[in-house]
């Protein structure tokens, strides 16, 4: 019999696994508690259970569905990057980040995780879409990402997992019902509430219409690139299926079903989305949909002509979104494999924008 991974597995058919070797329901919610201590690694660290139980439990439950294949860190250890196995070999990246209380903020810890192995979108600047999707993760394996970043985070010393966000490897609009599932799984048994967590799309608009449906509000980002068809075509192929207006209406749509502020994302390309007109089309729609701006300057792949501007074309960018609420995810500088394969984001470098188009120091920076 294959096993059931316990930490999607539904309250009832844990209590029947439970309860099926004698032991009584209460075990279940023990169980389903323990699972999420980040300390707990196999079934056997559960020691509230009788250690009968737990021998019997670990044959028909799945304690994880990922196992940490490899783990580098950045950033003086706040930022762990996880390569995590899948039962069929396969490997996706999983990125903790720990950022310290701050005058202003508070502490954080975000989780980065993979909704797929692979991509089927194909944008030209992203490492992932060169992969081609090979296949969806199950709720399981995101969830049990999340998991294993808490206990990376909890061998070093460091918090609890505040935030998670689906941005790593993957469209997680794409892996729709996954992304779902595991979004309830945080919510209700991790206890990250939905405002805490990111869903990052390329622009998949009928799943933006269903999502915001589901009676759950993640924050949405979406992950914009271009303000004009002709260019988003290119940078993000899915566009040409679903073009801009469709997709900023849906996003609007999502905002004022959710009463969550949309994210606009804006990878910052050197010499191909950098263009004056480019971010006065920027300003516009953020200013359209009251969305909050994130620029990412481009990090480098293998292969690719495409990089980050420089300073000045990037403080000219940013001069034009004056006015706008936006937050610059300064990449350089971070450790070579810092973060989430593309994304290698160091998060807590989030600086704002000040009128004059230079940014604050990141001390000084604006809440996300
Ligand atoms: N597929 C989803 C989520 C994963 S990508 C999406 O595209 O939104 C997460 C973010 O990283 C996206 O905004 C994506 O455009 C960005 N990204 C991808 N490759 C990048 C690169 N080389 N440099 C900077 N950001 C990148
Ligand atoms: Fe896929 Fe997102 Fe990468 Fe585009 S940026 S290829 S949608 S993972």
């Amino acid at each position: 019999m294959s096993q059931i991974p316990v930490s999607t597995a539904a309250a009832e058919t844990l209590t029947d696994v439970v309860t099926g070797h004698g032991a009584s329901a209460f075990r279940a919610a023990q169980l389903r508690r323990a699972v999420w201590q980040p300390f707990v690694v196999t079934m056997d660290d559960i020691h509230q259970l009788p250690a009968g139980l737990r021998g019997a439990l670990a044959n028909e439950l799945q304690f994880s569905t990922v196992t940490v294949a490899a783990e580098t860190e950045a950033d003086a250890g706040r930022t762990v990057k996880l390569l995590c196995r899948l039962d069929d070999g396969q490997t996706v990246e999983t990125v903790a980040m720990e950022t310290p209380a701050r005058e202003g903020s508070r502490r954080r810890a975000t989780v980065c995780v993979s909704s797929q192995v692979g991509c089927a979108v194909g944008c030209p600047f992203c490492a992932t879409g060169r992969m081609g999707l090979l296949r969806s993760c199950t709720a399981a394996e995101v969830v049990d990402q999340v998991r294993a970043a808490s206990g990376a985070l909890h061998r070093r010393g460091l918090g609890p997992v505040t935030h998670v966000v689906y941005m790593g490897m993957g469209e997680p609009l794409a892996a729709y019902d996954t992304t779902i599932a595991s979004l309830r799984v945080l919510v209700a048994d991790a206890g990250i509430s939905a405002r805490r967590i990111t869903v990052s799309t390329s622009g998949v608009v009928p799943a933006i219409h269903r999502l915001a449906q589901e009676g759950i509000a993640p924050t949405l980002a979406i992950s914009l690139h271009a303000s004009s068809d002709e260019l988003r075509d290119r940078l993000v192929p899915l566009n040409r299926a679903h073009p801009l207006a469709s997709l900023i209406e849906a996003g609007m749509g999502y905002a004022r079903q959710t009463g969550r502020r949309l994210t606009f994302e804006w990878c910052l390309i050197g010499g191909v989305n950098d263009s004056m007109e480019q971010a006065r089309g920027l300003r516009d729609l953020a200013a359209r949909a009251h969305a909050h701006v994130n620029v990412i300057p481009m990090n480098h792949i293998d292969d690719s002509p495409w990089g980050p501007p420089d300073r000045r074309a990037e403080r000219a960018f940013l001069g034009q979104l004056d006015g706008m609420v936006v937050t610059v995810r300064d990449t350089r500088g971070a450790d070579g494999e810092a973060a989430c394969g593309q994304l290698r984001a160091a998060l807590e470098q989030r600086r704002s924008l000040r009128p004059d188009g230079t940014l604050s120091p990141p001390r000084r920076a604006a809440a996300v």
